[in-house]
């Protein structure tokens, strides 16, 4: 019988206490980051902030938020609060420019995330005796270290296969007899029809759970998942500048991400006037680090819109619950798992010497993301030889897939052949229906 929590005493917290324990917490941090932090301070200094002012948690209005603005103007270290030495990992992810944002933890923040992560293996029903096929990339990304940290405290085993390779992952679930998978839910569904492309049923596999987050998914392509691998599907939510995977987490009722509130706040704001919404409205998911101690951010604004529920949850957690993400404030997309921005690709462009005229065509078939990239010749590059525009066409996958870290394909059209428009341009195309 495995167990129900894996750190009872926070996850099933009367909510007051959780308050109590918040504040406490916020107080303290709050003066370790104003004390640590020069950039953060001055910014409170603007603002008129000092620790004196922060006594509880019904301050939290009064400090300022950390934007990813905030986080490239610091680039690489002037967020950091901890000597360099005692950072002992780093990971990074990619911003609006392309320019990646770097973050860093020392031993005791990765026990921390190790516990996040543990957290949400043992809400899938995991313990010692589970096998866990860890497909995250593993990397500068969070998502594979993530899960490898809380499911080695949590004493699973654990095979981190990393992304890729799809025909072994079938083969070592096979084999090695996995029992919980935990990627992308995009990749999940590949891996599902895989199994079908290989001849194989669920039945030929030993997977009862899945971790699926990093990237928006619906409720079908969840019921599609659990079909095809034959496992029960589960959301999990994070990200690089806050933590990584693990920030919350789905339980057994699979309705809503319970949100480690013993190490993060978090509040939904209205994204035009930065107000403090009540809980139910939907708005911009905003996150304070209680306990993180290399990369503690503030009130950090995440751009995700999304919407918070206090009730009680049937899985005896107290721990508030946000939906999933129900759209961005910003234009990111998220493709196969990776962030995109159309900056990045406008970039590429002028610098290959093209005009920004392109269209970015996002679409999904048989539940894995398409990507096309529609650009004009220009004049001068215009060819109609096909071997020419073929070979044009390689030479700018290539180049958008050094900055993206993404395939995309490339179709190169005439000039004055993608439709201009009167007002904002409409350069992305997305057909997904992820928020549906
Ligand atoms: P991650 O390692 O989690 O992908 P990134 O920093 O690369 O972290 O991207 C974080 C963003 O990914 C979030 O702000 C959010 O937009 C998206 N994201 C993460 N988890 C989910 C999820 N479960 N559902 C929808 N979107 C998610
Ligand atoms: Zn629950």
């Amino acid at each position: 019988m495995s167990r129900k929590y894996y750190q009872e005493e926070y996850e099933t917290m009367p909510r007051d206490k959780i308050r109590e324990l918040q504040s406490k917490r916020l107080v303290e941090q709050f003066k370790y980051v104003y004390d640590n932090v020069e950039y953060y301070r001055n910014r409170c200094k603007e603002a008129g902030v000092t620790p004196d002012d922060i006594k509880s948690i019904d301050d939290l209005d009064k400090i300022p938020f950390t934007c990813k603005d905030d986080l490239r103007a610091t680039y690489p270290y002037g967020l950091f609060a901890v000597p360099r030495k005692e950072v002992v990992r780093i990971h990074a992810s990619s911003g609006t420019t392309g320019k990646q944002i770097v973050v860093g933890y020392t031993k005791g923040d990765l026990d921390i995330w190790d516990d996040c992560a543990a957290r949400q293996l043992v809400a899938v029903g995991a313990d010692e005796d589970d096998i866990v096929q860890d497909a995250y990339g593993y990397g500068l990304f969070t998502g594979g270290f993530g899960i490898h940290g809380g499911a080695t405290k949590l004493g699973c085993q654990v095979i981190p296969i990393s992304s890729g390779n799809t025909q072994r992952q079938i083969t070592f679930m096979q084999d090695l007899k996995s029992t919980v998978l935990c990627c992308t839910p995009s990749y999940a569904a590949y891996l599902g029809e895989t199994l079908k492309d290989m001849g194989l049923t669920p039945k030929d596999i030993y997977l009862k759970a899945g971790i699926f987050g990093a990237e928006p998914w619906t409720e079908e392509m969840r019921r599609d998942i659990e079909k095809s691998l034959g496992l029960k599907a589960y959301d999990i939510y994070g990200l690089t500048e806050v933590l990584g995977p693990g920030v919350a987490f789905e339980c057994s009722e699979q309705a809503g991400m319970h949100v480690n509130e013993d190490h993060f706040i978090i509040e939904t704001i209205d994204p035009k006037t930065g107000k403090r919404l009540p809980d139910g409205e939907k708005g911009e998911l905003v996150f304070t680090a209680l306990t993180k101690k290399a990369f503690p951010l503030m009130r950090f604004r995440t751009k995700d819109i999304g919407v918070l529920n206090v009730e009680k949850c049937k899985c005896g957690r107290t721990f508030v619950r946000m939906s999933k993400p129900m759209g961005r404030t910003d234009d990111m997309l998220i493709i196969r798992g990776v962030n995109v921005f159309p900056s990045q690709i406008e970039e590429v462009l002028l610098k290959q010497g093209y005009a920004p005229n392109y269209q970015i065509i996002v679409g999904r078939e048989n539940n894995t993301d398409t990507f096309e990239v529609k650009v004009e010749m220009t004049p001068e590059k215009f060819s109609d030889v096909i071997a020419e525009v073929k070979a044009q066409e390689t030479k700018l996958e290539n180049a958008l897939l050094t900055i993206l870290q993404i395939k995309a394909k490339v179709i190169l059209v005439a000039p004055k052949t993608i439709e201009r428009s009167e007002g904002k341009a409409k350069r992305v195309i997305d057909t997904r229906k992820l928020h549906g």
